[in-house]
């Protein structure tokens, strides 16, 4: 109950990125949690900087918890790692993300749906062909649905990760590299593995019109984006300046509160009667 959990509540290690509570789940109240359907994904829209047309959406998982209400995925998704039930949770996460997305396309919004893959998963081996087969059992073309993976997850074992990503690119799914710019990998080690999407972190992103250090790596990250022919994603997109100098700076696709927080799926009716340019 409530009390037990606050009794769990460890007031340290609260990131400043993070200001909410963390709680120390067990692997057990995961389990339940996606037993019981308590596990809810939000879709932060994806918009082109050129005509603010909405390409696709990335599924973010919470949980919506019976006594703590929502509850952010940086809260359980490390435990869920830990415990070993990650592949439980992507699971759930991709069939769940598909289905929202056949329901999407069937009423015409031919968008796009990323979802994120942990480090942990990487390693997997069967990973490629199950989200083959759950794609094809809901009927979605893996065009459609792009896997994100965090620069460092790849770069931790590159040797191990390799495998999985190039099978999963030559099924015809799109690769993101996520948070790109919080870790030190270099164009040559990128070029190495067949990625389609550069996602540019926050860190570089928000206050780069202020910055003169942070505006010079935002340029230099777009341009090495481009020469590897890559569809160059700018993360945290906050405020007008931000989304002003990422367009004038060549940045493809903007995601940030700027143009929408993560919302749930009905929420993104209203783009629907806008409808897609392709
Ligand atoms: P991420 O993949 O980098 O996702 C973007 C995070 O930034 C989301 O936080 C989103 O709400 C937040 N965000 C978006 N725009 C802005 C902005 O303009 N400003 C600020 N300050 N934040 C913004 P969220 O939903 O709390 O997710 C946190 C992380 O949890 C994700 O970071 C991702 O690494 C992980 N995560 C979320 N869902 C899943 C999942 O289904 N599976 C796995 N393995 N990890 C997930
Ligand atoms: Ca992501
Ligand atoms: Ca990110
Ligand atoms: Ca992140």
């Amino acid at each position: 109950g409530l009390a037990n959990l606050i009794a769990r509540f460890r007031p340290g290690e609260v990131s400043d990125k993070q200001r909410e509570a963390q709680y120390s789940f067990t692997p057990n109240d995961i389990r339940r949690a996606i037993i019981n359907r308590e596990l809810v994904l939000h879709h932060q829209p994806k918009v082109t900087t050129h005509s603010g047309v909405m390409r696709g959406v990335e599924a973010l998982v919470r949980w919506q918890h019976p006594e703590l209400g929502l509850v952010p995925p940086s809260n359980f998704i490390p435990m869920a790692e830990e415990a070993g039930i990650i592949d439980e949770l992507t699971d759930w996460v991709l069939e769940t993300a598909l289905k929202q997305l056949r329901d999407w396309h069937a009423r015409g919004l031919t968008i796009s749906v990323a979802v994120n893959l942990s480090a942990k998963s990487l390693s997997t081996p069967d990973l490629a062909d199950r989200i083959a087969a759950v794609t094809s059992r809901i009927g979605i073309e893996p065009k459609y649905l792009l896997l994100e993976i965090t620069e460092t997850a790849v770069m931790s074992d590159l040797a191990l990760s390799l495998g999985t990503l190039a099978r999963l690119r030559l099924k015809g799914f799109g690769l993101g590299i996520d948070d790109f710019g919080t870790g030190f990998s270099s164009m040559q080690q990128l070029s190495r593995i067949p990625f389609t999407e550069l996602k540019i972190d926050r860190s570089l992103v928000h206050g780069a019109s202020e910055k003169p250090h942070l505006h010079v790596m935002l340029q230099s990250t777009i341009e090495m984006g481009k020469k590897l022919h890559l569809t160059t994603v700018a993360e945290g997109v906050e405020n007008p300046s931000d989304w002003q100098l990422i367009r004038l700076l060549g940045c493809d696709v903007a995601q940030g509160f700027y143009v929408s927080k993560p919302v749930p799926g009905d929420a993104l009716a209203g783009w629907l009667k806008q409808g897609t340019q392709h």
